[in-house]
């Protein structure tokens, strides 16, 4: 710069940004990336440099960027009608909803809404209704787990279990209750898997049990904890959580924001696990992050049970937005990508593929676990092996820089308890080619060779 006028549009772009734009969950003083366009998995910022989009934006971009057909749906929806609220009907949302269904491969009613933090805060308020005008009025409280992410509103905020997110806006919203997650890596309970109890179960168990059965609405959760740093239950897990719901009357409420839609490696999370949810929120890859849009999918008796005579028993619920016709034309455009390029299967194949590539990791004494869900997966670095302890964020910024520096975009995600944010994540769009993945895994091994062999 000089004489105070930006030298280029890169640098005037960034001046402005700093004068107006209020950056999301970042510190001030964060220089960003300015994204001005996106090919496939690739992105490119006001300078023309290239990045591979290793988070798919924020675990969304599934499908990759620059999709023609989804451009034409939206254009040819704005042009039809662009608008109408959903007290009415209108034909993206009805076809959507039935595609959603099919997807589910269940009997839900669809509520749609315009993010995950919304289709959380609805999944809260029918379970409340429900037992409310159902004889059960005193079931109001949810069950999470620590680590989970569940929404920045205030009721998704007071499910989610990170405490330094909550810490400045508390007191939050009333009766939610968490649990230690399962999180084998590092057991809160000190068991190891295999000669274990499942413990981590049990304490939702415990948990209904000391706070009244009769007092629980419902319980929330993840297939596998995703931005609290990639915790995969044990494989019996999330049938035992199921068993013990269905004992106490408790609804079972499955947050699919992040692993809904393929990033599971199935067409959603709890379909790895063999589990029937009685809600089931969704997000991000449902349009691709193309267009907001979200969804809390109902069991259809739950549905039902607001047909009552009564006034009132209606859900009183409308967000202007949730629903919007070229939203939920992009989410039809998009779902159609998913099929017919079989990206599910492909989500899968990335996660094995990157898994095995990163095996090799094992060996640097700064790695100390490797997990994965699908597409989505999880580098978790500790100063060494035996006393596991998180790497300090000197470190895990370091792998990022070296990452970015070579043209690789990656993700931060564990505990925002400080010096807990040690894991890296990856979630790439569905659509990387194999040369593009043998990037990916090459670039994360040398960032992480670049931190030297001596913890
Ligand atoms: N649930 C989960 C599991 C999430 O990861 C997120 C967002 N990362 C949300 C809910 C909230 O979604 P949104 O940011 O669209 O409100």
């Amino acid at each position: 710069m000089s004489g105070g006028q930006p030298a280029n549009r890169a640098e005037e772009l960034l001046s402005k940004d700093r004068k107006y734009v209020w950056h999301h969950i970042s510190p001030h003083n964060d220089n960003p990336l300015i994204f001005v366009s996106g090919e496939g998995c690739w992105v490119k910022d006001a300078e023309g440099k290239r990045y591979f989009d290793g988070m798919s934006g924020l675990w969304c971009v599934n499908v990759g960027h620059g999709r023609e057909s989804i451009a034409k749906a939206a254009y040819e929806q704005m042009r039809t009608i662009a608008y109408s609220p959903m007290m009415q009907a209108h034909i993206p949302a009805i076809e959507l909803a039935e595609k959603i269904n099919e997807w589910l491969g269940g009997d839900y009613r669809i509520f749609f809404s315009n993010s995950g933090s919304d289709a959380n805060e609805v999944a809260f308020k029918i379970a409340r209704q429900h037992f409310h005008q159902n004889g059960e009025p005193t079931r109001h409280k949810f069950i999470a787990r620590h680590r989970a992410y569940h929404g920045s509103s205030f009721g998704a905020l007071s499910a989610t279990g990170q405490a330094q997110r909550k810490l400045k806006y508390e007191p939050l919203g009333a009766g939610f209750e968490h649990v230690p997650p399962p999180y084998c890596y590092r057991c809160p309970f000190g068991q190891t898997y295999g000669s274990c109890k499942l413990e981590c179960a049990e304490a939702i168990e415990d948990a209904i049990n000391w706070e009244g059965a009769d007092s629980v609405a419902g319980v929330i959760m993840e297939p596998a904890i995703t931005g609290g740093g990639i915790i995969v239950p044990p494989p019996e897990y999330l049938t035992k959580v199921r068993d013990i719901c269905d004992k106490h009357g408790v609804l079972l409420i499955i947050d699919e924001v992040i692993c809904g839609f393929g990033r599971s490696g199935e067409r959603f999370g709890h379909r790895n696990f063999g589990v029937k949810p009685d809600i089931v929120t969704m997000a991000k890859g449902l349009t691709s992050g193309y267009s907001p849009l979200s969804a809390t999918a109902v069991r259809a008796d739950l549905y039902e049970s607001f047909k009552s005579k009564e006034a009132n028993s209606h859900f009183r619920h409308v967000n202007t937005f949730g629903g919007n016709q070229v939203s939920c034309a992009v989410a039809l455009a998009n779902l159609a990508i998913l099929e017919e390029e079989r990206l599910v299967e492909r989500s899968a194949f990335i996660g094995q593929e990157l898994s095995r590539r990163f095996q090799v990791l094992l060996s640097h004494p700064n790695v100390g676990d490797i997990r994965s869900f699908g597409s989505a997966i999880g580098i978790e670095l500790v100063e060494d092996q035996t006393s596991k302890k998180p790497a300090a964020a000197d470190k895990v910024l370091k792998v990022i820089a070296e990452c970015k520096s070579r043209g690789l975009l990656v993700g931060k995600n564990g505990d925002t308890v400080p010096g807990f944010n040690n894991i890296i994540t990856l979630s790439p769009p569905f659509v990387a080619s194999d040369d593009e993945l043998d990037f990916v895994a090459r670039t994360v091994i040398a960032a992480i060779a670049a931190l030297g062999s001596s913890s």
